[in-house]
């Protein structure tokens, strides 16, 4: 484990930012999470006035954290990991300090039920696309043909994918692709499977092979520093309620929390220019954002608009802006979200080595395995209780819905202890648990959205658009918020 440079890591230098000036208009950026933190950092170096709505009472969205009434400690909705092909999110953190708060691990190690483990490491002396090959080659999961035959499909398709031809070229669902590669049940098991569940959060029958082939390109292809992983050493809370806000009000962002926009006004076109919004009129077409109005009845008035709110949220504002038509064409209506699980434990000793923070685990229902150290809590006999987290992504396809509500948490629990069990062979005791469903925390990549997603830009030429949702080639996460709040700004 190597802690995170807090200044000046020149490797992940942000690509798509441009230096521009200053001009006098001033911006509303809509929503405080990290696609909104990114826009009014982006937009403090050209606006002279950037101001952020954000509903709830902190930034951050669905970067969250809670407190857990018995052990007093703030702990996560879900573990969040940036791996180094992050660039942008990564160069962000960079500048808003934040890196301090992320430990970096250089390797993804895996155990299985049959008390197998490996390592997937880069071998940095080798070219970029070649320098998983030794250490994939020595996978002790599968033979040897399988993995010689699921490396060549690696290096495959991981030449398919890239961002000029991905809107155009064909998409289908990712196993319709394993199908016709002949790709061996047991690879889909072993291999196919935890890789797109954790980090598509879905199945293999409903991601698009195009996003999968993002993920491969990106993260398998890029070089050593690519799949370096850094994992929050605080909560999340921390680092964007507390620190990120911090240093986006020390740039001159002004910030209000709790302020919920209800709704966007506008003016159409008309045949003498424009004209203002009247209720009655449904089938008038926006062509100016003129204010927003807020929960406690005010209405405020910018040059510019960012909406950076889930698509759910901002298919909702616009329908109460009578900004129905915009909703449609956008196609928010085709969007579907995704469920991550977390279960919480506090056990009576660590489960992995001091110096590693996380594992993926074979073998169900659990696919990753997390030990950060900021939430060990001590019991009542003295003793340390230590923190972990296992996670379920595409917790509604997999678990039930009694197992994702507190009726069946129980019996998940103990699945999860089963699982443990069979892969570390060591008496353990949860002391506690916690289990928590996110319903929400992602967009499934599925072949209708995936490349087909609305850009930041819209018709309305005062109005962009910002959030993980939005079409940035990437899969929802922070990477993708991050490029889709500076993307709107640019
Ligand atoms: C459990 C879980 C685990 C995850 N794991 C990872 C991971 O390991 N790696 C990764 O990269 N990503 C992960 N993600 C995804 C990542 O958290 C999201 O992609 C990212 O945080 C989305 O940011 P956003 O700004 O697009 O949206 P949000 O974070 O949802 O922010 C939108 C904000 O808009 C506000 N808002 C909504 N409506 C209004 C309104 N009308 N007025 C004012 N404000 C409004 C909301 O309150 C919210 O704060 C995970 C998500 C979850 C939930």
């Amino acid at each position: 484990m190597t802690a995170l440079y807090p200044t000046g890591y020149s490797s992940y230098e942000p690509q798509i930012m441009k230096q521009t000036q200053h001009n006098s208009e001033t911006i509303a950026v809509i929503g405080g999470g990290m696609s909104g933190i990114a826009a009014a950092e982006a937009a403090v170096r050209h606006w002279q006035r950037v101001e952020l709505f954000e509903w709830s009472q902190v930034l951050g969205g669905r970067l969250m954290s809670m407190k857990e009434p018995k052990t007093g400690r703030w702990i996560d909705n879900g573990q969040h990991i940036l791996l180094g092909c992050c660039s942008e999110a990564i160069a962000l953190h960079e500048r808003l300090g934040l890196t301090r708060c992320f430990d970096r691990y250089d390797s993804l190690p895996f155990m299985s039920s049959d008390n197998k483990s490996w390592t997937l490491s880069a071998s940095p002396f080798l070219p970029n696309r070649w320098q998983l090959v030794p250490s994939f080659l020595k996978m002790p999961f599968l033979s040897f043909s399988d993995r010689l035959s699921t490396g060549l499909l690696l290096r495959k398709l991981g030449k398919v994918f890239s961002s000029k031809t991905q809107s155009q070229s064909f998409d289908e669902p990712f196993i319709e692709r394993l199908q016709r590669e002949h790709a061996s049940n047991e690879s889909i098991e072993k291999f196919w499977k935890p890789l797109v569940l954790s980090t598509l959060s879905d199945t293999l029958e409903s991601v698009s092979c195009n996003a999968v082939c993002k993920v491969i390109r990106d993260g398998f292809m890029s070089g050593s520093d690519a799949m370096t992983a850094w994992i929050p050493n605080k909560p999340l809370r921390e680092i964007y309620a507390e620190m990120a806000s911090e240093s986006l009000v020390k740039l001159g962002v002004t910030i209000h929390t709790g302020k919920k926009i209800e709704l966007l006004e506008w003016q159409n076109y008309s045949d003498d220019g424009c004209t203002n919004q009247t209720d009655s009129d449904d089938d008038a077409v926006a062509c100016n954002i003129t204010g927003i109005r807020l929960n406690d009845g005010t209405c405020r008035r910018f040059d510019r608009y960012v909406v950076a709110t889930p698509w759910h949220s901002t298919w909702q504002l616009l329908e109460k802006s009578n900004m129905g038509s915009l909703a449609e064409m956008l196609g928010l209506d085709r969007f579907e979200a995704g469920a991550v699980t977390t279960i919480h434990l506090w056990c009576d000793r660590r489960l992995l080595p001091e110096n590693q923070g996380y594992c993926a685990i074979l073998g169900q229902p659990g696919q990753v395995l997390f030990c950060p150290k900021h939430c060990n809590c001590t019991a009542e006999n003295g003793s340390e209780l230590v923190y972990h987290t296992v996670v379920v992504s595409a917790s509604h396809r997999l678990l039930s819905e009694t197992e994702m509500t507190s009726r069946g948490n129980a019996e998940l629990v103990s699945k999860v202890q089963q699982q443990l069990d069979k892969i570390f062979r060591v008496e353990f005791k949860i002391e506690h648990w916690r289990v928590t469903t996110v319903f929400d925390a992602v967009f499934s990549p599925s072949t209708q959205i995936f490349t087909n997603r609305p850009t930041q830009q819209t018709p309305i030429k005062n109005l962009s658009l910002a959030g993980d949702w939005t079409q940035t080639t990437w899969p929802a996460t922070i990477e993708g918020a991050v490029r889709s709040g500076i993307l709107a700004i640019e």
